[in-house]
């Protein structure tokens, strides 16, 4: 992936489930929208979260240590889904 582009994981503002992932151009970058978003499990339409999924831990800690940033479960996206499946199977 080039060094100028970001994967954004977009999660639900309520409960942090995330919806899907967008690959963005750091120029481009908008963490915050105004946009709904349709959350599967609060059924609901919701307020839009936007995470940079950098897997740089430098980046993480750095995002960790904001203020007001609630702490991410350290796991990627391909986890999270694999989570995800597995919990709605069970
Ligand atoms: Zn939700």
């Amino acid at each position: 992936m080039p060094i100028n582009e970001v994967i954004i994981v977009r999660r639900c503002g309520h409960c942090r489930y995330e919806m899907g992932t967008l690959t963005v151009k750091k120029d481009n970058m908008r963490l915050m929208t105004r946009e709904l978003a349709w959350c599967e499990n609060c059924e609901a339409d919701v307020p839009e979260v936007r995470d940079i999924a950098d897997r740089e831990p430098t980046v993480l800690a750095e995002q960790a240590s904001y203020p007001g940033n609630p702490p991410m479960e350290d796991v990627s996206a391909a986890e999270f889904r694999q989570r995800k499946a597995a919990a709605r199977d069970a």
